[in-house]
């Protein structure tokens, strides 16, 4: 039986597994997507001691960090359920094996919200993609449509105008709450157009997008032509294994934690996006810090118990 099992393998999780290991906890650290929604910010400008860092190779470095320790298993796999067991928890993988550990960290993330749009599943790779950082490569000299105000949107669109021909920046309201650096990134760019106080009723398209239209009209239409549709209207928190165990969940659906990390079940923590930590704020920096957090955590309750 390992001392803890993190689940998740972005910041969250890597820096909890960091600090377990140097307090001797065996740890086993298992996820399905290796670094996370940390993999999807093609320039990390933000993360103290780098001035500009790819999220792929901040990533990287963190999963190096914590699988240097030879207290750490690292597993990549899709955990189907969790389960209380003798005093601990049970892991079982969609194959059909399990883990056991004393104690568990939950640091699932976040999922992309999809807009609800007609035809926006059937469209879902064929021009509609949640990920404009990733996917703008593949729309090089096209026209393309990135929907949302945030930080996601934003930085989506001025990466996506280094590459397509246009961009059409489409937010419901008039303003953006993305950081400032994000929106002046965008006003540079020339081949960026705003599309504000405008929502995409439909996604159009016959055997790939086409298109999108819109609630009001722009610019004397109410559908735009593009080739790709971003979709970045910000994320919903992956709570769903944390809820088989009976965590409570707050009114913004993440799970609910003290100052300690500690979620509503006694041996359990949360950290990152899927925690109700750090004012919600989902950055490397709040994901590290309350990986950090955590990982003490179980430290202490794990001594308080007396077993380690
Ligand atoms: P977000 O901050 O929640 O923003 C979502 C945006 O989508 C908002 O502008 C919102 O409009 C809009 N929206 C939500 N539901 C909508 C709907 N049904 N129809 C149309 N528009 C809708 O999400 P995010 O941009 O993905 O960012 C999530 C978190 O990740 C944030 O904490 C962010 O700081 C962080 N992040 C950080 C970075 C970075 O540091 N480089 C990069 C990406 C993300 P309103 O503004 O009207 O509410």
């Amino acid at each position: 039986m390992f001392d803890v099992a993190i689940i998740g393998l972005g910041a969250a999780g890597y820096t909890a597994a960091v600090y377990t290991a140097r307090y001797k906890l065996s740890t086993l650290i298992v996820g399905e997507d290796e670094g996370g929604m940390g993999v999807t910010a093609a320039e990390v400008g933000n993360w103290p001691g780098e001035i500009d860092i790819k999220g792929p190779d901040l990533m990287d470095n963190f999963k190096k960090h914590a699988t240097s320790f030879e207290n750490v298993t690292h597993k990549q796999a899709r955990v189907e359920s969790l389960k209380q067991k003798d005093g601990g928890f049970s892991i079982t993988y969609q194959n059909g094996e399990t883990d056991d550990a004393k104690t568990l960290i939950i640091a699932t993330g976040s999922n992309k919200r999809h807009l609800g749009a007609p035809d926006e599943e059937k469209f879902s790779g064929k021009g509609v993609t949640y990920c404009a950082t990733c996917d703008a490569f593949f729309y090089k000299g096209k026209d393309v449509a990135v929907l949302g105000g945030g930080d996601s949107a934003v930085e989506g669109a001025a990466i996506a105008a280094q590459v397509a021909n246009k961009v059409y920046l489409i937010h419901r309201r008039n303003e953006f709450r993305a950081e400032p650096f994000w929106v002046d990134e965008v006003k540079k760019k020339d081949n960026v157009e705003y599309v504000l106080e405008r929502n995409v009723t439909e996604i159009l398209g016959d055997e790939r997008v086409t298109g999108v239209k819109l609630d009001k009209e722009f610019n004397g239409s109410d559908t735009i032509n593009v080739d790709g549709v971003f979709i970045e209207i910000g994320s919903i928190p992956s709570t769903a294994l944390a809820e088989q165990l009976g965590c409570e969940i707050d009114e913004r659906k993440h799970l609910k934690v003290g100052a300690d990390m500690a979620t509503s079940v006694p041996g359990v923590f949360a950290a990152g996006d899927v925690s109700s930590g750090s004012n919600y704020f989902a950055q490397f920096a709040t994901a590290a810090g309350e990986g950090s957090i955590a990982g003490n955590s179980v430290f202490t309750f794990l001594q308080a118990e007396g077993s380690n």
